[in-house]
């Protein structure tokens, strides 16, 4: 093989990756958006706005899942200011 075919099939092999991967984030996209809707459909997921970044998040209410502290988007603390259900219980 030479070295102009080597890089011609290296071209190809990123080419492909980067259909590939474009691929693939698009589905979990897909997906996220589909199970993100069904949640809040049922009550399972609660709406809340970074205070930073000002972005909608969908939150997942669900048993044993921990409980989304941080934004996505921008890492900044999304309970800043608010006193979570724990904190009450806490208290008493
Ligand atoms: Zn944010």
């Amino acid at each position: 093989m030479t070295m102009r075919e080597v890089e011609d099939q290296l071209k190809d092999t990123r080419l492909y990756i980067g259909q590939f991967s474009q691929a693939v984030s698009m589905d979990i996209h897909r997906l996220n958006v589909i199970l993100f809707s069904y949640l809040k459909e049922v009550g399972a997921a609660e709406e809340v706005t970074c205070p930073s970044c000002k972005q909608e998040i969908l939150i997942p209410l669900i048993d044993g899942l921990d409980r989304e502290t941080h934004c996505p988007s921008c890492n900044a603390p999304l309970d800043e200011g608010q006193q979570s259900l724990d904190d009450y219980t806490e208290e008493e």
